[in-house]
Order: structure tokens, then sequence, then C-alpha cells
């Protein structure tokens, strides 16, 4: 069989192995963290992501190289593909990487996103903030996640303040419209190097502090708006000529209106509910797509919530999975639990999450009102 190597050990990379064991491959992950979660089932070269000659040493190992994080350097990426398969290539990279390069790619593939404008001084920050009206959102156009690297603007007081602090990281800024949403969705696509195309169904998702907190399949809303936010992330896939898998984060407004937030080009949070909700998983997806395998169904099999399991929700988890859970029998849910094999459960850290399947979303949410798991 042949080997997949993986730029980062994280969980995705780990999730991806799994899958692609199951499909007869070897995987082996570049990452700085020793015993990292994919390097804990698969192998692993322990050493920084930007580091040249462990990068040719993945490339010998590997018959493709794939990543699992986006900030992985263009550059070393680029390099990968005189040395290795990159079928991802390093384009995609480069343009999700930045987040204005990004809104331009998907305007380009006649998508929309929430109006922006680009910030190079605090007079324009102004200028733009005067036009979108407040609230509006300045975001560094690198590096962010989990809402770090961002300012909710909701005075012109804060104007100076925002720039100065979010321009310390040296990276350009951009100023988005605030969107009064009425519900954050996200759409993976999976694309393979012949151009066949396939969509997961869409999630309604449901952030708490920023990080994901719920995601609900089938989404609570309208079929037509499902189908919709699904095209839409077949376009971006299309028109971004992507190859792997493509996360669509999407803002819905109370008219029905859909607005492009991110991308991610790579498995995504929000698609964990597919390992055991949907016929292929984004994982299996993902390794079909890059090793040129015919994409698999991606039709929902049962409705499901996924629930993210942070370290704070570690210790209560394991003593509700020691006993038996009178809650779900009755409910009739099944929880699948993953956790990621992280040692510190640190306060806030991604360690696992559930799968709750059930016969609608809305016992899934009433078991995990139930558990009180997630109330600290
Ligand atoms: P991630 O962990 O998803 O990569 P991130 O740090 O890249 O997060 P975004 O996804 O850009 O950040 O924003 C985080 C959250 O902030 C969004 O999910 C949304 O709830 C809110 N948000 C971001 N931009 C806007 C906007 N323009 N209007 C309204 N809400 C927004
Ligand atoms: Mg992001
Ligand atoms: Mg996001």
């Amino acid at each position: 069989g042949s080997t997949i190597g993986v730029l980062g050990g994280g969980q995705l990379g780990r999730m991806m192995a799994l899958a692609g064991s199951a499909m007869g491959y070897r995987f082996v992950a570049l990452d700085p963290t020793p015993d990292a979660p994919c390097g804990q089932v698969a192998d692993q070269i322990v050493a920084a992501y930007d580091d040249r000659d462990a990068a040719r040493e993945l490339a010998r190992q590997a018959d493709v190289i794939t990543y699992e994080f986006e900030n992985v350097d263009a550059d070393v990426a680029a390099m990968l593909m005189s040395e290795s398969y990159v079928p991802q290539g390093s384009e995609l990279l480069y343009t999700t990487q930045h987040r204005l390069r990004e809104k331009r790619a998907i305007e380009a593939a006649g998508v929309r996103v929430a109006p922006y404008s680009e910030i190079r001084s605090s007079e324009e920050l102004r200028a733009a903030a005067e036009k979108f009206g407040l609230p509006c959102v300045l975001k560094t156009v690198m590096g962010g996640y989990d809402g770090k690297g961002q300012w909710v603007i909701r005075s012109f007081d804060e104007i100076d303040e925002a720039y100065e602090t979010l321009s310390r990281a040296g990276v350009e800024l951009v100023l988005e419209q605030f969107i009064a949403f009425d519900k954050e969705l996200s759409v993976i696509a999976a694309r393979s190097p012949q151009g066949e195309i396939k969509a997961f169904p869409a999630a309604e998702n449901i952030h708490v502090e920023n990080i994901l907190h719920l995601s609900i399949v089938p989404a609570r809303i309208a079929e037509s708006v499902q189908k919709e936010a699904e095209k839409l992330a077949m376009k971006i896939a299309e028109g971004l000529g992507v190859v792997g898998l493509i996360a669509v984060e999407l803002f819905l407004t109370a008219d029905g209106e859909l607005f492009v937030n991110e991308l991610a080009p790579r498995p995504h949070n929000s698609g964990h509910y597919t390992m055991e909700a949907c016929r292929t998983s984004q994982f299996e997806q993902h390794v079909r797509a890059v090793c040129n395998l015919p994409l698999g169904d991606t039709e929902l099999l049962t409705p499901v919530v996924m629930v993210n399991v942070l370290g704070q929700h570690i210790e209560p988890l394991l003593a509700r999975m020691a006993k038996h859970d009178e809650a779900a029998a009755r409910l009739k849910v099944a929880p699948k639990v993953h956790l990621y094999g992280k040692k510190d459960a640190v306060f806030k850290r991604k360690m696992g999450h559930v799968n709750v399947l059930a016969g609608d979303v809305q016992q899934a949410l009433d078991w995990i009102e139930e558990t009180t798991i997630w109330k600290v």
C-alpha cells in the first residue's frame, strides 16, 4: 500500500490516519510535539513545520503529501511539490492563509462574503467603520483562530486602541461589516483531482466564547437553504480548484441570505459529525480525494449533534462513561465518544468530541442538556 505524509499531527491528522489506515494506507506525520495525537496512531517525524530537511524526509517516506492545518508554510508546500506528489498544491494554502486573498477568491467564484475593507491605518479604519456602521469586526488577515486576532468595534472611541492592538501582530488588517446572523452554518465539500465534487449536509453551528460547541445536523433551517448552502460550497470548491476538502463557514440572516465567513482547506471540526452519521466520513473523503479515488456518498444516515469535549469536560465525561447511561436509553440516543489522546486537559483545549446519534436532533440536544457535562 501507499504511504500518506501529513503536515501536522493534531487530532485532524489522527482521525485522517484512522480512516485511511482502514483503507490500507500507511501514515507518517510531521509535527514538532513528540507523541502528537496523529503520531500515536501513525509514524511521526518530530520537527518544526518549516524544517526543510524534515519536510524532505517526509517527502522521501511518503507517496502523497497532505496537510491537516492551514498555517503550513506555503513555501515549504511549494518545495515539497518538486520532491513528492502534493495534490492539493500550495496555491490553496496561499489563498486561505490570508483573509483578503481568500475573500477575493470567493468573490471571483461568484459567491458573496460579508462586506469588507482592507485597513492600513487608523484613519482608514475610521472611514471604513463609518461606511459599514457599528458594530463591525476588525481582524488580522493571517494567523487568527478561535476568535483570536479580532476585535468587535462597538464604539468609535475604540478605533485607535483596536487598530494599535491588532496591528501589533505586524500583519495587515481587514474590517468586516457585522452580519446580524440568525444562524451560523458550515458545509464541507470535497473535490478530486479529476474535478468530481460532493458536499456533506450543512451543519448548524453554535459557538461558545468563539469555540465551536455544537454542530446540529440536519440544520434547523428550510431544506431549500440547506441545498443552497451546499451548492455554494461546491461552487467555491470548483472556483478555487480545490483538491481534498474545503470547509465553508457561513452566516445565514433572518431574510434567508447567505454570506461566507471564512474557509479552511482541510477536515473541519464542524464535520466530525460525519464519522458515524454519514455514509462516508469527511476523513475518508479527504483520503479518497488526495489519493485520486472516486468520492464516497455523503448521504446523512441519522440525525446527529456533535458536541466538543474541552479540557474542563473530560472529568465529568469519563465519570458519565463509567456508568449505565439511563438518559441515553430513555431518549434512545447513541453518544459516540471520540478522544484525541491529549495528555493535559487544559481549560478550553479541544480534547475530543461526542457524536450523539438520535431519532431527531432535539433528543440529542436533550441528552446533552441532561448529562450536565457541558455545564462547566
Ligand atoms: P475559527 O476558529 O473558526 O478559525 P477565527 O478566529 O478564524 O475562528 P472567525 O471564524 O472569522 O474567526 O470568527 C469567529 C466568530 O466570530 C464567527 O464564528 C462569528 O460567530 C463571529 N464573527 C466573525 N466575523 C463576523 C462578522 N463579520 N459578523 C458577525 N459575526 C462575526
Ligand atoms: Mg478561522
Ligand atoms: Mg471561523
